[in-house]
């Protein structure tokens, strides 16, 4: 578990946003997927 969550399960790009990202929201998203998704939420 020393791995730091980086990469975006979305786009699979790695950003330092997606651990913030997956602890506030639980989904290892980065913040352009997480933007997208508020805009267009994925059902
Ligand atoms: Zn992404």
């Amino acid at each position: 578990m020393s791995k730091v969550i980086k990469k975006c399960e979305k786009c699979g790009a790695l950003n330092d946003t997606v651990y913030a990202n997956y602890l506030l929201y639980g989904f290892m998203i980065c913040d352009s997927c997480k933007l997208s998704e508020t805009l267009f939420p994925i059902v």
